[in-house]
């Protein structure tokens, strides 16, 4: 699997205004997911790219498979997030210089699609969105099994009411 994703616009300049697909499945650097010890095992983007004259105009989605664990709960967990991409990329040469560019009849899209992924997504893992998360006393996952841990003990009200005077 490539890491770059670069799509060639030859076919797009022949056809003004009209969508033409792209899609494609990339292998990026792991180093881009907010979530500790996962990793992104494959981003597959399924774009309709249309030559605007002269910008280029990209709209469609970006599918991640993650594979991580819970934030809660630390079971391991593999989720696939689907975010919407809908992004103009302007003639290289042009005064847009804060903004995505191709150049020639080439667009590298792959910063792009980084920086969507990171503004993205989701800040936490989940197993799923109402998972209990583990016992702060005994460690039992909660999801599977109830504990006895008596956890009302752990109140400030409580720690005030035992005090000795
Ligand atoms: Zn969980
Ligand atoms: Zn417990």
């Amino acid at each position: 699997m490539s890491d770059k994703i670069v799509i060639d616009l030859t076919e797009n300049f022949a056809n003004v205004g009209k969508p033409i697909g792209y899609t494609g499945e990339f292998d990026f650097d792991d180093d881009l997911l907010p979530y500790p010890n996962a990793c992104l095992t494959c981003v597959q983007v399924d774009f309709d790219v249309t030559f605007t004259k002269p910008n280029v105009q990209i709209v469609g989605k970006i599918v991640c498979h993650i594979q991580g664990f819970c934030d809660r709960c630390l079971d391991p967990v593999t989720e696939q997030i689907e975010l919407p991409f809908d992004q103009i990329f302007y003639k290289d040469g042009s005064d847009e210089v804060d903004n995505y560019i191709y150049c020639d009849s080439r667009l590298d899209a792959t910063k792009a699609v980084h920086d969507e992924i990171v503004l993205s997504l989701p800040s936490s893992l989940l197993c799923n969105p109402e998972c209990k998360g583990l016992c702060p006393k005994c460690g039992a996952n909660l999801n599977r099994q109830q504990c006895d841990c008596d956890l009302s003990g752990d109140n400030a009200f409580s720690v005030l009411k035992n005090l000795k005077f």
